[in-house]
């Protein structure tokens, strides 16, 4: 084949190179990828074959936009060249493919590091990094997203592997020597990573080996052991927590990030935690940054499995969140005055907000106000949930608890299907399941809907800790810990 390579710098191009694929070739998936590493030039050469599967054209997505960092990471996507016409549009992130036929295609495409040195916004970190040493693409910055109705699946077969192992959230046993083939989803909402001093770690739970991938930034106390007994003791936890054996592995991966003000930052993908941390830290598992990596993996069951619509993310958010000081407080990742440190912090912040009494479908046409606005959310849903646990907790003399109301939302997601977000109705009708009807559908609609805060003095907490008001701001002290982290058990 003789490929005409042209460089696409300008808005928008065509381009057409021969090709002499046969009509009746099979291939293994509906888009089927061979990737070239090429570190010397800091890039990897993309071939994509496929039959259309629609009439006239394919178009194709580069990049997500919902993610950060990817307005300019259309300038990483380069040289692409394919058997048939093929317009570029940059401004939009769109290839679009011209066929005549069922005739196969082949698109080719280079992925270039554009990461620049210097101070870096977080959202940044998550950019293709392709070194010598070292590689991290997001699957969304490397492989293309048809625009098709049906779901698609797709093939990944590396040419050529750079000279270090790699850890592919997709198929995290497969270190790159063997073909996958997965759904376009999957592909896409994952990570591909590894390099020089990058830890690869296969952790079984039940019956199901987890994966960590991991860089220790050289300090003592940052090691792939501890952090390997964090996850180890979070995820089994999680999965305890939710009578969920865990069929599918899971993969968490931490790699430092040159020079950063965030201690950690990550992005929660399909069975997936990418994340990235401060070179210069001493201490990696902080209370602050379990919390982080918790509600980050808390994700795959808030937020992947169990959902409500994108406008309650006082659930998505603050839920997992109370989750989050759960796990992390039954395992000792965070301490009881770490708890009262946080919540009280919680309280000053969300009562003392200006904008405390935003109704909750304002939060999102705010949203890019940020500020408190982005917070509101989770401070809502986390002292929601508090007050939900100890309502329960009272109704049912300390049989029960939010867990048991959170384990029966569980199987109405499951029989709704995955992923597929549960109605505002569903949830109420679960909770007159544990607390009396009649005071259900008024707490959701007047605390959570209308956004009028709880007086926390006037409800039942969960045992071993107490309430007290000073200048109309409610404060958390525990007064027995062992009672208050038995609960959590
Ligand atoms: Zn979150």
């Amino acid at each position: 084949m003789n490929f005409k390579i042209i460089a696409l710098s300008a808005l928008s191009a065509l381009c057409c190179i021969s090709c002499t694929e046969k009509n009746n070739e099979t291939y293994d998936a509906d888009l089927n990828y061979t990737l070239l590493y090429i570190p010397e030039a800091q890039k990897v050469h993309v071939k994509l074959k496929y039959h259309p599967v629609q009439n006239d054209s394919t178009v194709l997505v580069y990049g997500n936009p919902m993610f950060g960092g990817q307005i300019d990471i259309f300038d990483g996507f380069q040289n692409a060249v394919s058997s048939a016409e093929m317009k570029v549009d940059k401004d939009n992130h769109l290839i679009i493919v011209y066929h005549q036929g069922d005739e196969a295609i082949e698109l080719e495409y280079d992925i270039i590091d554009t990461q620049k040195e210097g101070p870096n916004v977080a959202s940044e970190m998550f950019r293709p990094m392709i070194q010598q040493d070292y590689f991290f693409c997001h699957g969304m910055n490397l492989f293309l997203q048809p625009q098709v109705e049906r779901e698609m699946t797709q093939s990944v077969r590396w040419q050529s592997l750079p000279n270090f192992p790699l850890l592919a959230s997709f198929d995290p046993a497969n270190r790159g020597d063997q073909v996958t083939i997965k759904t376009v989803e999957q592909s896409l909402m994952s990570i591909i990573t590894g390099g020089k001093g990058f830890d690869i770690v296969e952790i079984p739970i039940g019956d199901t080996n987890n994966y960590l991938g991991f860089k220790p930034n050289g300090h003592p106390d940052v090691t792939t052991e501890k952090v390997k007994g964090y996850f180890e003791t979070a995820y089994s936890a999680m999965c305890d927590f939710w009578q969920d054996p865990a069929t599918r592995p899971f993969t968490l991966v931490i790699a430092p990030f040159q020079h950063t003000n965030h201690s950690m930052s990550g992005t929660a993908l399909i069975d997936c935690f990418s994340s990235k941390y401060n070179p210069d830290t001493k201490i990696l598992l902080t209370e602050n940054n379990t919390h982080t990596l918790t509600h980050e993996i808390g994700h795959h069951w808030i937020g992947m499995k169990i959902t409500l619509d994108e406008r309650h993310q006082w659930f998505g958010e603050g839920f997992n969140d109370y989750l989050t000081y759960w796990l992390n407080t039954s395992k000792g990742f965070r301490s009881e005055q770490g708890f009262e440190e946080e919540f009280n912090k919680l309280f000053e912040n969300y009562f003392g907000s200006e904008i405390r009494d935003t109704p909750n479908d304002s939060i999102l046409t705010h949203f890019w106000e940020g500020g408190d606005y982005t917070w509101l959310p989770y401070w809502r849903g986390t002292i929601f949930a508090f007050c939900l646990d100890g309502l329960i907790s009272h109704q049912s003399d300390g049989k029960q608890s939010l867990r048991d109301f959170m384990l029966t939302l569980k199987q109405k997601a499951e029989a709704n299907g995955e992923g597929k977000p549960l109605s505002l109705e569903t949830f109420i009708e679960t909770l007159a399941l544990f607390l009396p009807e009649t005071e259900v559908n008024s707490l959701v609609h007047r605390h959570m809907i209308d956004g009028q805060p709880l007086r926390l003095d006037k409800v039942p907490l969960i045992p071993g800790c107490k309430i007290t008001y000073e200048n109309q701001l409610p404060h958390i002290t525990i007064t027995d810990p062992e009672l208050f982290i038995s609960h959590f058990k």
